[in-house]
């Protein structure tokens, strides 16, 4: 006998449950890309990404992951001997920053560890010691998601102003865009990375890159960027084919159109709100667990300074690897690993571990991933509080 089969649930943060609606619109011909209905709804998926981010500037798309978008944004802030600045609250402020030294760019970090948010006035105090501007941009993770830490990026807007300095304000929503309350025009963003597998609840192979008019500017300043991150063409395109510098990702943007829809029949603050009670409800059985005897904590302990898309945990070595493995295995749900967490006595970071809860997530998934790690607690024998699955239910019955 096996309790995993049936339908598994993905609880990583990303990428994130694909709804049916979304694969229902992929599964399909090929459409023309040279004329009719693929290239007339493009300009519509733009004006809706820029609904998502509250902003009115423009939105470079690319066929990337992640992992892209980094390249294409820093490919159009800064060039070989130019550097950027990193405030780094996890290990993806680092992976950013480790892309910009092999494209010849320094990245100077300010390091925040793993379980505090930015300090704006680092940031400032690095951008004042600049004298030379040599800074392009300040890299800042809204939500870093090895860490789980959501940093307040009109702190970072403000540490840029105090210092009076130019460089561009360069925002990671990659695990927070269409979760956590982001607005780009609001808190003085410059640039913004996203992507279609997490918020969005599209596949991987998306990658969008937003930016102002004052990011233009300083791109038009840099001696050459390469013609394929180039982000001018993709927003003024001459013909389709520039949109993404070739062959558009046909079946993907039928799925972003219709995550995209989802999103505005349900409305960008009820989603919001949706993310913000999900997540109380997963912080409150955690807390639970966590009572007496029990050893599981959230990695980040101010509730404001936490994200809406994604927790960390940690349990201790081997429990935390070992639940996982159980939940996985013994129930069909997978939780994610913990990511840059190392510790001398826990090199692999085998004691961490986290839930994704980003996207097309909703009150019953949660419940059911509760319910789940509460039964591999028990078979684990892992010591823990009572009441969790109870306490997150009360939470949701009261929002409702
Ligand atoms: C997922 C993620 C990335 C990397 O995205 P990939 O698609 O894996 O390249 C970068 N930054 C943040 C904050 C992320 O959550």
């Amino acid at each position: 006998m096996s309790l995993a089969n049936g339908q598994s649930y993905l609880a990583i943060p990303g990428p994130s449950v694909v709804p049916e609606a979304v694969l229902r619109s992929m599964h399909r011909s090929s459409p023309n890309i040279y004329e009719g209905e693929l290239v007339e709804m493009v300009p519509s998926i733009i004006s809706d990404l820029r609904y998502v981010a509250r902003t009115d500037h423009n939105v470079a798309l690319y066929i990337a992951n992640g992992h892209g978008a980094w390249e294409a944004a820093l490919a159009n802030m800064a060039g070989p001997g130019d550097t950027v600045l990193v405030a780094a609250t996890g290990q993806f402020a680092h992976s950013w920053a480790e892309m910009a030294e092999t494209l010849g760019i320094k990245a100077e970090i300010v390091e925040f560890g793993t379980q505090s948010t930015i300090d704006p006035t680092r940031i400032s105090a690095a951008l004042r010691a600049d004298k030379a501007q040599r800074i392009k941009a300040v890299l800042v993770t809204h939500v870093d998601t090895s860490t789980s830490i959501k940093n307040d990026i009109k702190e970072a807007r403000a540490a840029i102003d105090a210092a009076d300095h130019p460089a561009l304000l360069a925002v990671d929503c990659i695990a927070s865009l269409c979760c956590d309350v982001f607005e780009m025009d609001a808190w003085g963003v410059d640039v913004m990375v996203a992507a279609s597998q997490k918020g969005l609840m599209v596949p991987p192979g998306l990658a969008f890159v937003y930016f102002n008019e004052k990011a233009a500017l300083q791109q038009h300043a840099l001696e050459r960027v390469s013609s394929y991150w180039n982000w001018q063409q993709r927003v003024s395109p001459e013909g389709f084919y520039q949109y993404f510098c070739g062959t558009a990702p046909t079946l993907h943007l039928y799925g972003l159109r219709t995550a995209l829809d989802m999103i505005k029949a349900e409305g960008i603050e009820a989603i919001w709100s949706r993310h913000k009670v999900l997540a109380q409800s997963i912080w409150t059985a955690v807390d639970c667990w966590g009572s007496g005897a029990g050893r599981m904590r959230m990695n980040v302990q101010n509730p404001q300074h936490r994200s809406h898309a994604v927790t960390a945990l940690h349990l201790g070595a081997p429990d935390g690897k070992k639940l996982r493995r159980w939940v996985e295995h013994e129930a069909g749900l997978t939780l994610g690993i913990g990511l840059g967490m190392s510790t001398p006595d826990d090199p692999n970071g085998d004691g961490f571990f986290r839930f994704g809860h980003m996207g097309h997530v909703n009150a019953q998934m949660i419940m059911g991933l509760l319910g789940t790690v509460e039964a591999g607690l028990c078979a684990l024998d892992i010591p823990h509080g009572s009441g969790a699955v109870d306490a997150a239910a009360r939470v949701m019955a009261s929002a409702s």
